[in-house]
């Protein structure tokens, strides 16, 4: 037997029927759900059709019993916690909708992704909204988001402020998703090699074969680097946020090297090696998903 086909322990049936979350619903309770977090929670089966494409079909989860009031509905247990639930369930009447606005950021993903993952169109609608709205304020959890459900803009958006976030965000805000994960690796590459040009001039070789050295080349490099980005990680952030670099940065020092005959030269490279960097232009998230 595989392990997928192991028969599952039947969910516990609650005592009596639990309430619908629609404020004031008077609809009959058919249909109950238990969270992940062991909260029973009613529901319509026709709402769940009519609002809905993603939930289990009513016929498969007709009542094997009638012993008790609750013993009509079959209970079915789903991976969401109460509280997205009862929010979601709230989309699936003929009401006015709750407003996502007030929900905290962990509340408004979890609802966005039960919402893609049961298809209650109302609900993904309004998620994705506001997450559009609002990607700066929380760009690695609307990437992961994005780049599972295929928002393309959006993913693109998060993508450039998510550039220099620490892997461990990346691997838990998006549920170990491989291809979020790899699209991520590779866009950062670009980043990276780029940070790596404008931080770091090009070596100079001389005519005798040998690196160059001067003493004028250490006070221009000290200038200059107060000028730029202290870090790696603070460069990449800079480049993926504005798009671009000016690289006419490293001619503000340039009368500090007048005297050497290299040091200009060296100048010329660093801005060449930058602006051919720059040119390869600035790759789209969405580009390296698969
Ligand atoms: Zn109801
Ligand atoms: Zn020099």
């Amino acid at each position: 037997m595989s392990p997928d086909s192991t028969p599952k322990k039947r969910p516990r049936r609650p005592e009596e029927l639990p309430k619908c979350p629609s404020f004031d619903c008077t609809l009959t309770i058919d249909i109950i759900f238990l969270s992940c977090d062991g909260v029973h929670v009613g529901a319509h089966k026709q709402n769940l059709d009519n609002f809905s494409d993603g939930f289990p079909s009513p016929d498969l989860v007709q009542a094997p019993d009638a012993s008790t009031l609750s013993g009509r509905c079959e209970v079915v247990e789903l991976t969401e916690d109460a509280a997205t639930l009862n929010i979601l369930l709230q989309f699936m009447h003929k009401t006015r909708f709750p407003k996502v606005h007030e929900l905290s950021t962990e509340q408004l993903f979890s609802l966005a992704e039960a919402a893609e993952k049961y298809m209650v169109y109302s609900a993904m609608s309004i998620c994705n909204d506001r997450i559009e709205q609002r990607v700066i304020d929380y760009p690695v959890q609307a990437l992961c988001y994005a780049a599972k459900f295929h928002y393309s803009e959006i993913a693109d958006i998060a993508a450039s402020y998510s550039v220099a976030c620490p892997f461990d965000e990346i691997r838990k805000y998006s549920k170990s998703h491989h291809a979020t994960i790899y699209a991520w690796f590779q866009y950062r590459e670009f980043f990276i090699e780029l940070a790596d040009a404008i931080l770091n001039p090009p070596v100079y070789i001389n005519n005798r074969n040998q690196e160059h050295t001067c003493s004028f080349q250490g006070p221009y490099l000290t200038a200059t680097s107060a000028l730029l980005p202290k870090t790696n990680t603070k460069c990449m952030q800079m480049l993926a946020e504005k798009g671009t670099f000016d690289a006419s940065v490293y001619n503000t020092h340039r009368p500090m090297v007048h005297g050497c005959t290299a040091c200009p030269k060296r100048i010329d490279n660093w801005i060449a090696q930058v602006q051919g960097g720059l040119c390869k232009d600035f790759p789209a998230f969405t580009s390296f998903m698969t």
